[in-house]
């Protein structure tokens, strides 16, 4: 009797210990990102932004901050991790920083995207028109009708025209969404823009 009770104790134990270690794995999963640090908004003030160039033509309006907020697709809060810039269909988006491209990718809910590296600064850009394509020598963002084709690995140089607005992804209207990291962490994008206007006034 007391070593059934002691197997059901162990049992009901080990279960307990499964479970927390379950709950642990999906909380860990589900964290949310790193918002930029002081560390990267001294950095911001502190870099010289003249060379920057503004990422889209025919720029209409910021539609949606970085940070938190209420998702208009489904209503829950969560992190939006870029700058939303409402510009017509088709209108050129720029390259902010000279770069190499990290990767092109395109079926997330970022859509057609590219994501560009310059030092320690990663900037990336979505909804983009056009897709992927893949190659014997590498894959491709191909925009037939906007004269676009950038390569992963291509080296580009500032203000260069990387890719046109489109509707790919998650979005409920024609905009580019503009995503900074600094050595990893999320940098507000309107921080930067306002730096840079700053200094080019
Ligand atoms: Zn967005």
């Amino acid at each position: 009797m007391i070593d059934y009770l002691r197997v059901k104790f162990l049992r009901f134990f080990l279960l307990a210990i499964a479970t927390l270690l379950i709950c642990l794995g999906l909380a860990a999963f589900q964290q949310e990102p790193i918002e930029a640090s002081d560390t990267s908004e001294t950095t911001i003030a502190s870099t010289a932004w003249q060379y920057g160039s503004f990422p889209v033509e025919n720029f209409q309006s910021y539609t949606s901050p970085f940070g938190y907020r209420i998702s208009p697709i489904d209503g829950k809060r969560q992190f939006h991790n870029g700058l939303d810039m409402a510009a017509p269909l088709g209108s050129y988006v720029r390259n902010w920083w000279t770069g190499k491209v990290l990767e092109v990718s395109d079926g997330t809910a970022c859509g057609t995207s590219v994501k560009i590296q310059s030092g320690g600064w990663q900037h990336v850009y979505c909804h983009l028109d056009g897709h992927v394509e893949t190659a014997a020598n590498g894959r491709y963002l191909l925009d037939r009708s906007g004269g676009i084709q950038i390569w992963q690995g291509q080296e580009l140089p500032v203000g260069a025209r990387i890719g046109r607005v489109g509707m790919t992804g998650r979005t409920t209207g024609p905009h580019l969404h503009w995503t900074l990291r600094y050595n990893g962490s999320y940098v507000d994008p309107a921080l930067v823009l306002k730096e840079m206007f700053k200094q080019q006034a």
